[in-house]
């Protein structure tokens, strides 16, 4: 068997949830005050799709995002992107079409999906996103890209998002 290895970029504003949500997908853990900085380019798990093992490898921006300091090395060779913004941060809804952009200048059309992630502050927060819910729906409509609600805290949807693109991968 052909090992398939697949490098995914997580993009987004800062504070979204970016490191977090690589730290749970390949480590299974949650940490409050979470380091701005995994020290690392990349983590990595391996999955089964189809029967295929699949090694995907998440790359974290180490914070880069709040300089607009992103590299070029660092999309180079994407062949995934998870575009997330956070349920109670409407700036980081409103920047998701240029970080789509920038993904799409860099490396062309590659299997995307948009996150809102922190669902879990819903409740909290109900007045001021209600209709940004809404407007993601929208929006993802647009963009063409599959959309999903996860919960990096509470591991809501998270395995959900990497399993859509490794397949979605395996199928072009
Ligand atoms: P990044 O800058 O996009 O990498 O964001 P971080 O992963 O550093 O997360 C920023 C803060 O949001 C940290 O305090 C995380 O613990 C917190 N966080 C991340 N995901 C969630 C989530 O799903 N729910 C809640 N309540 N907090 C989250
Ligand atoms: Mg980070």
């Amino acid at each position: 068997d052909m090992e398939v290895a697949i490098k995914v970029v997580v993009v987004g504003n800062g504070a979204v949830g970016k490191s977090s949500m690589i730290q749970r997908y390949c480590k299974g853990v949650f940490t409050k005050d979470y380091k701005k900085t995994i020290g690392v380019d990349f983590l990595e798990r391996q999955i089964l799709v189809n029967d295929e093992d699949v090694r995907l490898m998440l790359w974290d921006t180490a914070g880069q995002e709040e300089f607009d300091a992103i590299t070029k090395a660092y999309y180079r060779g994407a062949q995934a992107c998870v575009l997330v913004f956070s349920t109670t941060d409407r700036d980081s809804f409103e920047a998701i079409s240029s970080w789509w952009e920038k993904v799409e200048v860099e490396v062309g059309d590659i299997p995307t999906v948009l996150v809102q992630n922190k669902i879990d502050l819903l409740d909290e927060t109900w007045t001021v996103i209600q209709d940004l819910c809404e407007e993601a729906e929208g929006l993802a409509k647009k963009l063409k890209l599959r959309f999903y609600r996860t919960s990096v805290k509470e591991d809501l949807n998270v395995n959900e998002v990497f399993k859509y693109l490794a397949d979605k991968y395996l199928q072009r």
